[in-house]
């Protein structure tokens, strides 16, 4: 029976991130793992979806290789899912033996087997019991089934998929029904209709991506229709059949056929190991501070399972506050800091609050905007959909939001993410010189615009 200083339930990027930053601190750690390292986002989220979206983009320009004056035959363009999936497995593959290596480099006890938690020091293994000072939970989170009848016999069918489960279907499905039009269903949506999929999404609320901001969302959706993806909004799904979906939409009941159904209505925490602990709870999961503390001062929650943001970065950074804190040092994490995303084509990504929610905060601002069209690198990529838009407080140049549509939208907001949490200002984005031709001098000119005037506009 080891003592360990602390002890990590679950090896995603929470965990694994906290177990080697632990390490790096000096302190002596245990990780549990029941599945790979790399949890849902290197095995079956964040880096399989993308790799698949790098297949789906090369496609895409293919097919497009004759406005850029190449000319292949059309019909010699067709993708190969099986290779495609064959990469994805060996990306996923290299990712998380990379991972591994750096656990064991660090000195980190990984232990493979289902964690039971005994009580606030204690976690059952296998058949090991392990000690330590501080627990920190990263169990993450699982796809929520809501009960439409139908549902199980569909998932057992094989006629409803989870976002884990498409990953592995055989082919490219002539058609697919999309219930759940937040990001996982928006991705899934993008990347099946790059290669020729019929795609419909039935979104129960109002609209599709909730959290974007409206202009952004406007902007998307005529892209989205572009792409002849159907987007079903106030649609409520009664019940799954053999090979179709009924829901019932301004009180009239539908029915749409497709090859099969991507479920992806959201995810719960995965607290079932821990329940020993009746830790307390709030509405989105278990209760923290700013420290990622637990309502037991030595249990430390991170990830999913605060359910707040549930983001893989966030998880990340939350670990290293967990174990920041447990090594003495002053850290605390703040949600106002996490940038968003939604990966497909183009990306969205943004930071801060939306035009409605600074509204909503009758708070002084000003809205700049500037349109790719306007980019020359831009226009010589030819990716000319999308634009900056920044929200500031115009009597101190606090960037309030900071939203993005572009191809590359999630490596373009970096600078203003920097920007928030150093409390730099509007005019330091503006005053700093960016290199020519880039896509990032449209963050350049939209922060100008926020001043004065954009040049090129
Ligand atoms: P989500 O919360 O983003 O979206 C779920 C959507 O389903 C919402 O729009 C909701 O209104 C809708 N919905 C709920 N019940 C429904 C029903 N019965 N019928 C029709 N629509 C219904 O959830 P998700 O897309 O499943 O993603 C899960 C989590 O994973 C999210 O918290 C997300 O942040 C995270 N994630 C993030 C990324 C990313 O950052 N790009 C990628 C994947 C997953």
């Amino acid at each position: 029976m080891d003592n360990y200083d602390i002890l990590i339930l679950g090896g995603g990027p929470g965990g694994y991130v906290a177990a080697i930053k632990g390490a790096q601190l000096g302190l002596k750690i245990a990780l549990i793992e029941k599945d790979a390292i790399g949890g849902v986002c290197l095995n079956e989220g964040c880096i399989p979806t993308k790799t698949l979206l790098k297949s789906a983009k090369v496609y895409r320009l293919m097919k497009h290789s004759k406005d850029y004056g190449i000319s292949v035959d059309s019909a010699s363009i067709k993708p190969n899912w099986d290779v495609i999936l064959q990469r994805k497995s060996s990306v996923v593959k290299r990712l998380t033996s990379g991972v591994q290596g750096l656990l064991k480099k660090n000195g980190v006890t990984v232990f493979q087997g289902y964690g039971e938690v005994i009580n606030n020091t204690t976690v059952k293994v296998n058949s090991e019991t392990i000690t330590a000072k501080n627990i920190v939970l990263a169990t993450g989170a699982s796809p929520i089934i809501p009960p439409i009848p139908g549902l199980k016999e569909g998932i057992e069918n094989q006629f409803v998929y989870s976002s884990k489960t498409l990953l592995n279907y055989p082919k490219i499905p002539n058609s697919l029904t999309i219930i759940g039009g937040g990001v996982i269903g928006i991705e899934f949506a993008t990347l099946f209709s790059s290669f020729g999929t019929k795609v419909t999404i039935l979104e129960r609320l109002e609209q599709i991506l909730m959290p974007i901001d409206d202009d952004i969302r406007n902007a998307y959706l005529k892209l989205l229709a572009k792409e002849s993806i159907e987007i079903i909004t106030k649609a409520n799904v009664t019940k799954i059949n053999e090979a179709s979906v009924t829901y019932e939409l301004n009180g009239q009941s539908k029915n749409i056929d497709s090859e099969i159904v991507l479920l992806s209505v959201g995810m719960k925490p995965n607290i079932d190991s821990f329940k020993q602990l009746n830790l307390s709870m709030n509405k989105q999961g278990i209760q923290v501070n700013e420290q990622m503390q637990t309502s037991i001062p030595n249990v430390y929650a991170i990830g999913d399972i605060t359910g707040k943001m549930m983001l893989a970065h966030a998880a990340s950074a939350e670990g290293i506050v967990a174990v920041e804190t447990i090594a003495g040092k002053k850290s605390k994490f703040s949600f106002d800091s996490v940038p968003s995303a939604v990966y497909g084509f183009p990306e969205i990504a943004w930071i801060g609050l939306t035009e409605k929610e600074v509204k909503e905060k009758k708070t002084d601002y000003k809205v700049s905007q500037f349109p790719l069209l306007a980019n020359g690198r831009s226009l010589a990529e030819g990716d000319t959909d999308g634009f900056v838009k920044i929200i500031v407080n115009p009597k101190n140049g606090e960037i309030l939001g900071a939203h993005i549509l572009a191809a590359n939208a999630t490596d373009l907001l970096a600078e203003t993410v920097l920007a928030r949490d150093s409390e730099a200002t509007i005019a330091d984005i503006a005053n700093s010189i960016h290199l020519h031709p880039s896509v990032s001098e449209a963050v350049m000119e939209a922060a100008i615009g926020a001043l004065l005037k954009p040049i090129h506009m």
